[in-house]
């Protein structure tokens, strides 16, 4: 249990609840409430058969035999792009939406950044009849056009956020502020393993299913429940925290992420915020961020939207520090590169955030025996135009 969270709310230095005054009721309210309820006999029949009916789990465990052979190990592929609603995401706005109907709440709002995590709540509240509203920055109400016209479609009503530079973190705060002026009966379903204490550990535990099956599905191919590389992408670390949940404590377990490099983590066009992050607190929580001396907030840089976050969650930031865990920095050509090695040689066009866990193959030296398990947290039809657009960046890589 070495790094889980504590009682208080903390990962190592990490975590917490830091919110304003008017938040301490409701905060403490789920604080208290989430674990006996998530626990319960109830929930757990509620949500696993939410997930399998609805959102199509257990998502297949596929052994990737081309990309194994190029890389020289036992490559599985875990298919989080073949949910419902083409994400990870689903899992978690489900558990959320279920534990907010026990708590009496009547009012859904969410923060998103690309779109996904607004689709995926609104798809929910529809699911449950429940009142949706999202905030989202102004520029990626432009960037991500298609993901606002699905929360429409759905019934959710899109705020477009204008303060500061219109994007995911700015999101987040206009939603925390939403928040304050109707802390009763208003839910706050958080997209990533982010935000005040229970949020980073409410939302891991939703997203645990991930490696709940991947510990069967491995038992069941390999005849071993435990592989010796577990790879995923992180942005705020939601994927990644299931991916790995329950092999935390293994160490036979490598586990190696990959955090967005945008032009390099070294330039100022970067979203590597565990490469480039200092203490700080952000959205109710500590944890690694990247700011500027005066601890001003510095906006993150990557190719890919869901992924443009300059913090990372709490539990990522103390398993990094404690060398837990391996995080690499894939830069946007790479990760182009990656997206296009998976279509052409499995015939998955993974999201752009995934893309950047495949790019991590080639900065591993694999013995052929190694079993490798990768998440693809999302389906890439998304991003078409992203990838056409920006073929020529991975030329030096190989030619598609
Ligand atoms: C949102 C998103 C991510 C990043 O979020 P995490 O919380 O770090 O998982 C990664 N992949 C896809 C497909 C996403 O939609």
């Amino acid at each position: 249990m070495k790094y889980q969270v504590d009682k208080n709310g903390f990962y190592g230095e990490f975590g917490g609840a830091y919110v304003p005054e008017i938040l301490y009721k409701c905060v403490h309210d789920l604080q208290d409430a989430y674990l006996p309820i998530i626990e319960s006999e109830t929930f757990k029949a509620e949500y696993h058969a939410l997930l399998k009916d609805y959102v199509g789990r257990p998502s297949p465990l596929y052994f990737a035999r081309r990309m194994s052979e190029q890389y020289g190990c036992q490559l599985y592929l875990k298919r989080e792009d073949l949910n419902h609603t083409g994400a990870h995401k689903i899992n978690n706005t489900i558990g959320q939406i279920l534990l907010a109907k026990k708590m009496g709440k009547t009012r859904i709002i969410a923060e998103t950044g690309a779109g996904q995590h607004g689709v995926a709540t609104a798809t929910v509240c529809a699911l449950m009849n429940m009142k949706c509203e999202v905030f989202m920055g102004a520029t990626d109400v432009e960037r991500q056009h298609t993901n606002v016209e699905r929360m429409k479609m759905l019934g959710a009503e899109v705020h477009p956020v204008r303060t500061g530079n219109m994007t995911l973190s700015d999101a987040c705060s206009e939603a925390i502020r939403d928040w304050c002026c109707h802390p009763a009966d208003t839910f706050y379903i958080v997209g990533s393993t982010m935000g005040p204490h229970p949020y980073p550990d409410l939302v891991a535990r939703m997203q645990s299913v991930i490696s709940e099956e991947i510990k069967w599905q491995l038992e069941e191919k390999t005849g071993r429940n435990y592989p010796d590389y577990l790879v995923a992408c992180i942005g705020g670390g939601s994927n990644a925290a299931g991916t790995i949940y329950h092999y935390m404590d293994d160490e036979r377990v490598k586990i190696v992420l990959a955090e967005a490099g945008g032009h390099g983590w070294d330039t100022d066009y970067t979203a590597a915020t565990i490469h480039r992050g200092t203490t700080g607190i952000l959205h109710g929580a500590k944890m690694l961020v990247m700011q500027d001396g005066d601890g001003q907030i510095q906006e993150a840089f990557t190719i890919s939207a869901g992924l443009d976050y300059p913090g990372v969650g709490p539990m990522h930031s103390n398993m990094a520090k404690q060398g837990r865990t391996q995080v690499l920095s894939i830069n946007d050509d790479e990760a182009i590169y990656g997206g296009y090695e998976l279509t052409r040689m499995e015939g998955i066009i993974p999201a752009i955030e995934s893309a950047h866990a495949i790019a991590v193959l080639k900065k591993l030296n694999f013995k052929p025996t190694d079993v490798v398990v990768l998440t693809v947290s999302g389906r890439g039809d998304k991003d078409v135009e992203t990838y056409l657009k920006n073929k020529e960046m991975a030329k030096e890589y190989g030619e598609f």
